[in-house]
């Protein structure tokens, strides 16, 4: 089957009692047992509960692997994932990273003696230079928030291999619609169903999918000994994303690669990022491995943070707002919202400025996101 139809169908057929054709909301904490030492497979929620099982099923098929081991969020994912390290573990990660995941390697898990190393993972020999003896993880985004840096997954996947670092995908930007890491050597790959997966802004989410049998186990001991789980109706509503993902990340790529030619055309604007570009600086890897360019675009004004505060203060359609990944398109400023916890010094090495503008364009007209940055861009 194509991935488009398993998108659709996930792993549920129809209820065997009713005929329901979308799985029941199974908003239940316990399960009764028929004797002592017997269960139906469901014994406590935290451990297991059906609805849960029904979207970790859709995801394992959506993403290509065999297993997939949902969260709260995409945090408590991460967070999940980081404890395959042990105390003196060293993780090389991407330096581009998602503002959040930083905030949780360098503010809570140092205290717990592991040790991180930032470097442009564009760059497959500043990674492979990165590599300690302790090193045990390497943790990819791909493309980053806010840059929109691509990275060449089979390259990583070659140095993990070579160094046996468990390999992590943060492949929430791309989707399972435009990037296959699994396919490209990845060991898990991470998403914040938050995104594009549940799609709509109507929850907050996570989950890993794997193919070794060993580290699902453990993802899933620590599921229910952590105990991040998402509700019965917050999974559902993540199943009902999906059904449509693939038709809405077509939509998504579409309106996002016009946004990003009207932007980089414009005289005012200095600088524009968008994987679909031809002048994005690793355009080539995108089109070489993923199979569209997704929503993100990332741009900065001639007139620096005075003007990108009049663009952001004036468009109307973009909703100025933290997330991304919904239908809705939205507008973010990296610098005091996303990544306020990055410190500027850091972020200016990273290579973006408190000018630097963020957009999540979603799927409406192309001509009014278009019309509405016009007016917006005029008054800067
Ligand atoms: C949002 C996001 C996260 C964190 O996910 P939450 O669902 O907000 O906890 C991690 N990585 C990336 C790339 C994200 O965009």
């Amino acid at each position: 089957m194509n991935r488009e139809t398993k998108f659709v169908h996930g792993a549920f057929d129809a209820d065997p009692e009713t005929g329901a054709i979308l799985p029941p909301i199974h908003q239940v904490a316990t399960y009764v047992l028929p004797e002592l030492g017997k269960n139906k497979g469901f014994d406590y929620s935290r451990a297991v509960n059906p609805t849960r099982q029904y979207l970790e099923r859709h995801l394992a098929l959506a993403e290509g692997g065999a297993h997939a081991v949902a969260f709260a969020s995409g945090m408590a994912a991460a967070d999940a994932a980081t404890k395959l390290l042990e105390s003196g573990d060293h993780m090389v990660c991407s330096d581009d990273v998602y503002g959040g995941v930083s905030r949780l390697f360098n503010q809570i898990l140092v205290k717990y003696g592991l040790t991180f190393t930032y470097v442009n993972t564009s760059d497959p020999d500043a990674v492979a230079a990165a590599v300690r003896p302790e090193t045990k993880m390497l943790w990819v985004e791909t493309p980053t928030n806010p840059l929109l840096k691509v990275t060449d997954l089979s390259a990583m996947a070659e140095i993990a291999a070579h160094h046996k670092l468990t390999f992590l995908v943060d492949s929430t930007f791309a989707t399972p619609v435009f990037l296959r890491p699994l396919e490209l050597g990845a060991d898990i790959v991470l998403h914040s169903t938050t995104k594009y997966l549940s799609g709509h802004n109507q929850l907050i989410g996570g989950a890993l999918v794997m193919n070794d049998d060993a580290i699902a186990e453990q993802m899933r001991f620590m599921q229910k000994s952590i105990g991040a789980v998402p509700s019965p109706l917050d999974c559902w509503m993540t199943m009902l994303g999906i059904k449509t993902l693939h038709v809405r990340m077509q939509r998504h790529a579409e309106n996002a690669q016009r946004v990003a030619e009207f932007l980089e055309e414009h005289e005012k604007v200095a600088s524009v990022s968008y994987p679909g570009l031809s002048s994005h600086p690793q355009h080539e890897i995108a089109a070489a491995q993923m199979l569209g360019f997704s929503g993100m675009v990332s741009f900065a004004l001639r007139g620096g943070l005075d003007a990108a505060e009049h663009v952001m203060n004036n468009l109307k359609l973009f909703r100025l707002a933290e997330s991304l990944g919904a239908v809705e398109s939205m507008v973010t400023h990296p610098a005091t919202m996303t990544h306020a916890a990055v410190p500027k010094m850091e972020r200016e090495a990273r290579g973006f400025s408190d000018g630097l503008i963020r957009l999540s364009v979603g799927i409406e007209s192309a001509d009014d996101l278009i019309a509405d940055l016009k007016q917006a861009i005029s008054g800067a």
